[in-house]
């Protein structure tokens, strides 16, 4: 079985670090990072650079990326407009951020969730004007899903009744989303099969989960055996967590390819190359921290990846 691991710390992991990346490192970063087999990396954000200068170069990035054969470029939009400039920008694949807390939504992106439902209609419009070609996928992601630091746990009524509406408003999928590291395996397992209830199996394939409070990989568990196939982590946890220091933000990439191999699952991931991308990382961000338990304690004596190829200890 195929997992694929969406890369997103270009643009998670980048925009809880206070430096600025430069340009030239980030197109390193992807470029060493899709050699080393990774196929999908969100490698920016179309917001305002004023609110997030560490991604005003999504649109250069976005065109750089493209240029990587096989690589899937996804980027995140906050909203319709941020969508215009993704797409003129040529990515392949666009998220849109709901909080299915309204309080987080008014808080981050000054939306009610009426407000956030009609910019996912706008941009599910503008991408069907487009010749069937150039069509970005498209997906709503539900993030806070597992509770929000405003509100606390959201009712599952209210979570499915989002997930539909987005799906309505024309989203291609929707996406699970543990913005604040809350949940775990059984909270993933109840929310993958109230969603998939609501709008079936195939409107959900995909789950981006912190590490928050160390249950990033248990989780991960959780989704693959609810049969979901895709699964969001930042190489080295770039970016760490703003609440809980010493943890990672986002799953750890190598941390996350080595468990998919180890369990013989195939995730098309060279590890010793993968590894070898966080020293691009740490020359481009020195005073940055980099997480990961199998980067440092090394590859077991006589693993092989699901490849089949011996790898050497980190
Ligand atoms: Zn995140």
């Amino acid at each position: 079985m195929s997992i694929l691991i969406s890369e997103v710390g270009p643009r998670d992991g980048l925009q809880n670090v206070s430096a600025i990346m430069p340009t030239e490192a980030k197109k390193d970063w992807i470029k060493a990072e899709a050699a080393a087999g990774i196929r999908e990396i969100e490698v920016g954000s179309f917001v305002p650079a004023k609110l997030l200068p560490q991604l005003a170069d999504s649109a250069e990035i976005v065109a750089f990326a493209r240029t990587i054969p096989n690589l899937v470029v996804a980027v995140l939009v906050p909203n319709a407009r941020g969508a215009a400039d993704a797409i003129r920008a040529g990515a392949h694949k666009i998220t849109l951020p709901l909080s299915v807390s309204e309080t987080h939504s008014l808080r981050n992106l000054r939306r009610t969730h009426v407000q956030v439902i009609e910019e996912a209609r706008t941009i599910a419009g503008m991408i069907s004007a487009l010749p069937e070609d150039d069509r970005p996928h498209f997906e709503g992601s539900l993030s806070t899903a597992f509770g929000c630091t405003l509100e606390g746990s959201i009712p599952d009524s209210q979570i499915a009744s989002l997930a539909a509406a987005l799906m309505d408003a024309g989203c291609d999928e929707v996406g699970l989303s543990d913005t604040t590291g809350y949940a775990n395996p059984v909270s993933v397992r109840h929310l993958i099969k109230l969603v998939r209830g609501t709008v079936g199996q195939n409107a959900l394939t995909g789950i981006h989960l912190h590490n928050t409070r160390g249950l990033g990989l248990a989780n991960v568990l959780a989704a693959l055996e609810e049969g979901l196939d895709t699964i969001d982590s930042s190489l080295g946890g770039l970016g760490g967590c703003p609440f809980a220091p010493g943890a990672s933000g986002n799953i750890v990439t190598e941390d996350l390819a080595f468990m998919l191999e180890s369990m013989g699952l195939d995730t098309g991931v060279d590890l010793d190359k993968l590894f070898a991308v966080r020293s691009i990382i740490a020359n481009a961000l020195p005073n940055e921290p980099l997480y990961g338990f199998v980067t440092d304690a090394g590859i077991p004596l006589g693993f092989e990846s699901r490849t089949g190829k011996a790898v050497l200890s980190a």
